[in-house]
C-alpha cells in the first residue's frame, strides 16, 4: 500500500473520530503533520484520491448555483401542533396496522436540508431539498463539511438526507469575531450552505446530522431503524438521541422529554419527528400528494406572541449604523418576560408594516433579542413609525446607505463608545478590566476620543470617577500598557475597519506582515487574495486614504503601540523573491501556485514592478510577460517552475 493510500486512511479515520463521533483521538498538530505530508505527495505527482481529505478544502467561489433533479422526491413531513392532532396520527398508524407498531421519534432541526448523492462507494454530490424535485448544488460547499463521508461501502446509488445546522455555541464563538454577526442559527445556517463562496461555509462551521435515506437503489427498503443504523456504519454524523417507542403512548412520553430537554442541546430545534419504523407498514400507508402518511413532526408551541409596540429608539452603532429598537408592552414569551425586540432597519419596518400603537408578533428564537415577524393589527391610534433624519444622540444629518441609515459624525458619542468598547475587548486589544461603561465615563467625564487617548491616561484621571478605587485603577492602567505590543491581526480587528472581521484581520496580517505594507497595498493587491472581495477591498483603501485614520494611527505609534507580527519564517527556493503570476498553469490553480512560493519564502505579488524578481508565465500570458521582458526581469515556464517545486 502507498504512502498517499496509508495517509488518506489515518486522516480520514482521524477526521471521523473528531467531526463524526466528536471524540478526537490526535492532536491537531498530530493532524497537520500527516495532511501536510499528504497534500505535499499529491502535488508531486499531480494526483489524489477521490476520498482524500485535501478535496474538503473550499475551492473558488463558484458563479451560481445549477439547479438539480433529485433521484427521489424529497417529500416534507406532516405537522401537528398539539398532542390531539399527534393523537389522532397514532390513531390512524394503528387502525392501518391492527395492533400497536413500533415508532422512531427524534428532534427535528432548524436548518439547511440537505442531500447527498453517492455512487458505486464515492460521494458525488450534494444539494438542497428545494422544492423536494429540484434542488441546487452545493457540492462546492457541503465538501468543506466534515461530518460525511467520501468514501461508503455501499456500491449502489444512494442518496441520503441531513440537516445543516450550525450548533449554537458555534454561532456563539463566531459572532465574537465577526465583522457583521450573524442573527440566528437558523439563518445563519442556510446562508452559510447557500454561500456561493466555500471558503465563507467553511469559517462558519456548520455541520449535518444525517438522519434518513431518500434513494437506495439495490436492496429491499429499510425501516427506520435500519436506516439510522446503515448511516452510522457508513461513517456518516448522525444525533446521539434517536429512540425506539413500541407504543403510542411512549411516543408522547418521548415527546414531553424532548420538549423538557430541547433547550441544553447545542443545536436549535423547532419539534420532534414521529416515523412509523416498520417498512412493510410504511408501505401499506403510502403518500398523499404531499406527504408520506407514516410520518409526523410535531412543531413545539410556537414561541411567538403579538403585543404592543409602543416606540422605537434608534440606537447609534460603532460604525455609525443607527438600529431601530422597538419597545413592547411586557409580554410572556417561552419562559421570559420580554420588553424589547429587534428591527432591523428602517426598510424593515416598512416591509413589516410595523406602526407604533399597532399589535405585533414577536419570536423569540435562541437569540438574545426576540424579533418582530410583523404586524397583526393596526388600532385608530396606530401611527407610522418615522424615519428620523437626523441622529438621536449627536443631532448630525442622517445619511442613508441601501436600507440603512447612518450618523456620519465620527465623534458622537455612542459611536465613539461603541468604538473604544471594540478596541478594547478581548479579541481586539484585549485590555483586561475596560468595559462599556469604562468608556462611557471616560468619554463623557475626560473628553476621550481616540483609542490613542487611551495611553495618554493616568491615575489621576481616573481618580475622580464613580467607582474607581486605586487598585481597579493600577490594574486597569496596568492591562492598557500591555496593550501596546498586539498581535499585528488583533490591531487590524481592533481600529475597525469596515467589513474586516478577526478572519480577514489574520489573512492580511499574514500576507501584508506590517501596517505600512498593508497602508501601501493596491486594489489589486487586496482582491488577489483568497477572502477579499471588492467592497472590503475598497473599504480598507478608503480606511488609509483617510487623513483622521492616519493621524489616529500615527498617534498610536507616537505612543507606544506597536503590532508585531511573527511567523515562522519560511525558507526555501523561493527566498528573497518576489514573484508574479500570469498567464495559467495547467496543474496548478492561481492560489495553490501562490501558497507553493510563500511555503517556499518566496512573496507574490498581483503586478509586475520594479520590484519583482521572478515572473512565472502560464499559457497566454499578456501584458505582465511584455512588461516584465521590458524590464528584463527573469522569466520561468511551468515546466521549470515544476522543477522548482521539487528542488
Ligand atoms: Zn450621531
Amino acid at each position: 500500500m502507498g504512502r498517499k493510500r496509508e495517509l488518506v486512511d489515518v486522516l480520514n479515520k482521524w477526521a471521523y473520530e473528531y467531526y463524526v463521533l466528536d471524540n478526537p483521538t490526535v492532536s491537531d498538530k498530530e493532524y497537520d503533520a500527516l495532511y501536510d505530508e499528504l497534500k505535499r505527495l499529491e502535488e508531486e505527482s499531480g494526483e489524489a484520491y477521490a476520498d482524500s481529505p485535501t478535496r474538503r478544502v473550499g475551492g473558488d467561489p463558484i458563479k451560481g448555483f445549477e439547479k438539480h433533479t433529485h433521484i427521489a422526491r424529497l417529500f416534507s413531513l406532516d405537522k401537528s401542533v398539539t398532542k390531539e392532532e399527534l393523537q389522532a396520527f397514532l390513531t390512524r398508524v394503528e387502525k392501518t396496522a391492527g395492533k400497536e407498531t413500533a415508532y422512531t421519534v427524534e428532534y427535528k432541526f432548524d436548518g439547511l436540508t440537505v442531500c447527498l448523492t453517492y455512487d458505486k462507494g464515492a460521494f458525488v454530490r450534494a444539494t438542497t431539498r428545494g422544492n423536494g424535485t429540484v434542488g441546487e448544488d452545493v457540492t462546492a460547499q457541503v465538501l468543506t463539511i466534515k461530518s460525511f463521508p467520501l468514501k461508503i461501502s455501499y456500491q449502489g446509488l444512494l442518496e441520503v438526507r441531513g440537516e445543516a445546522v450550525i450548533r449554537l455555541s458555534v454561532l456563539d464563538e463566531y459572532n465574537k469575531t465577526a465583522a457583521e454577526p450573524l442573527k440566528n442559527a437558523r439563518n445563519a445556517a442556510a446562508g452559510a450552505i447557500r454561500n456561493l463562496d466555500p471558503k465563507i461555509t467553511a469559517s462558519r462551521r456548520p455541520e449535518i446530522y444525517f438522519y434518513d435515506i431518500n434513494y437506495l437503489s439495490e436492496g429491499a427498503e429499510l425501516s427506520q431503524t435500519q436506516a439510522h443504523d446503515f448511516l452510522v456504519k457508513e461513517g456518516f454524523k448522525v444525533f446521539p438521541y434517536f429512540k425506539v417507542c413500541q407504543t403510542g403512548e411512549e411516543v408522547l412520553a418521548a415527546i414531553d422529554e424532548i420538549e423538557s430537554e430541547r433547550r441544553k442541546i447545542d443545536v436549535l430545534t423547532d419539534g420532534a419527528v414521529i416515523k412509523v419504523d416498520d417498512a412493510a407498514l410504511r408501505e401499506e400507508m403510502g403518500f398523499t400528494d404531499k406527504f408520506p402518511r407514516w410520518a409526523m413532526a410535531y412543531k413545539f408551541e410556537a414561541e411567538e406572541v403579538t403585543t404592543l409596540l409602543k416606540e422605537v429608539v434608534w440606537q447609534v452603532g460603532r460604525t455609525g449604523k443607527l438600529t431601530p429598537l422597538a419597545l413592547l408592552e411586557p409580554v410572556e414569551l417561552g419562559g421570559a418576560t420580554v420588553s424589547r425586540a429587534t428591527l432591523n432597519n428602517y426598510g424593515d419596518i416598512i416591509r413589516k408594516d410595523v406602526k407604533l400603537g399597532s399589535r405585533v408578533l414577536v419570536r423569540r428564537s435562541n437569540e438574545v433579542i426576540p424579533e418582530i415577524l410583523g404586524a397583526t393589527e393596526h388600532t385608530q391610534n396606530s401611527r407610522e413609525v418615522e424615519k428620523p433624519t437626523l441622529c438621536p444622540a449627536c443631532g448630525c444629518t442622517l445619511e442613508e446607505v441601501g436600507a440603512h441609515l447612518f450618523c456620519p459624525n465620527r465623534a458622537c458619542l455612542p459611536r465613539v463608545v461603541a468604538r473604544l468598547d471594540h478596541y478594547a475587548s478581548k479579541n481586539a486589544m484585549n485590555i483586561d478590566g475596560f468595559s462599556e461603561s469604562t468608556a462611557q465615563l471616560l468619554v463623557e467625564k475626560k473628553g476621550v476620543q481616540n483609542f490613542s487617548d487611551l495611553y495618554r491616561l493616568t491615575a489621576e484621571d481616573f481618580a475622580d470617577l464613580e467607582g474607581f478605587k486605586d487598585k481597579k485603577i493600577g490594574n486597569l492602567l496596568t492591562a492598557i500598557e500591555r496593550s501596546k505590543a498586539p498581535a499585528l491581526d488583533a490591531f487590524l480587528f481592533a481600529i475597525g475597519v469596515a467589513g474586516i472581521g478577526r478572519v480577514a484581520a489574520k489573512d492580511l496580517a499574514v500576507r501584508f506582515k506590517s501596517v505600512e505594507n498593508l497602508k501601501a497595498a493596491t486594489f489589486d493587491e487586496l482582491i488577489g487574495m483568497e477572502n477579499i472581495g471588492e467592497i472590503t477591498a475598497n473599504a480598507i483603501l478608503e480606511y488609509f486614504k483617510d487623513e483622521s485614520n492616519l493621524l489616529e494611527l500615527a498617534a498610536l505609534e507616537s505612543v507606544g503601540v506597536r503590532p508585531v507580527w511573527s511567523e515562522e519564517k519560511k525558507e526555501g527556493v523561493f527566498s528573497g523573491e518576489s514573484v508574479v503570476l500570469t498567464g495559467s498553469l495547467s496543474g496548478y490553480k492561481r492560489s495553490e501556485a501562490q501558497k507553493l512560493i510563500e511555503a517556499r519564502g518566496g512573496v507574490c505579488q498581483s503586478s509586475v514592478t520594479t520590484k519583482t524578481t521572478l515572473v512565472i508565465a502560464g499559457e497566454e500570458a499578456g501584458s505582465k510577460l511584455d512588461k516584465a521582458k521590458k524590464l528584463g526581469i527573469k522569466i520561468i515556464d511551468e515546466e521549470r517552475f515544476k522543477q522548482m517545486l521539487e528542488e
